[in-house]
């Protein structure tokens, strides 16, 4: 299911993807766009159904918003890292796409400190 390449929309599909998309988000006073919509698993990642499948919303955000992921497309081999470190947000200017030691060194980076080196408040790794 996650083993292909997201693809961005035709131009005339993205608004209403766009639209569909919103509609099942919330966004709160912290500047997360939290997902309203259904859920893939037990770790909250939305699910959005997208191009013919049902993918993680975080991941679709990326294709939909970003300009430079719309272009080529998101590679399964990248993770998408939540800079916000709330898994439930899809807000594109929150999200990153990156490698999966990238994503780790984030997480300790921004974990770690914050609870003095414990990995045991780690997030659970970002779906890929
Ligand atoms: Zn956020």
């Amino acid at each position: 299911m996650q083993a292909r390449v997201l693809p961005f929309p035709d131009l005339k599909l993205r608004a209403v993807y766009i639209a569909r998309f919103e509609a099942k988000t919330f966004k709160n006073p912290r500047g997360c766009w939290l997902w309203e919509g259904a859920r893939r698993n037990k770790e909250g990642y939305g699910a959005f159904w997208y191009e013919g499948a049902v993918e993680y919303a975080h991941r679709v955000s990326v294709v939909l918003f970003k300009p430079k992921w719309r272009r080529i497309g998101l590679s399964p081999d990248l993770v998408v890292m939540h800079l916000c470190n709330n898994p439930q947000c899809v807000r594109p200017s929150h999200l990153r796409p990156g490698t999966q030691s990238e994503n780790m060194i984030h997480r300790v980076e921004s974990w770690g400190q914050t609870y003095g080196g414990s990995t045991k408040r780690l997030l659970p790794v970002v779906a890929a």
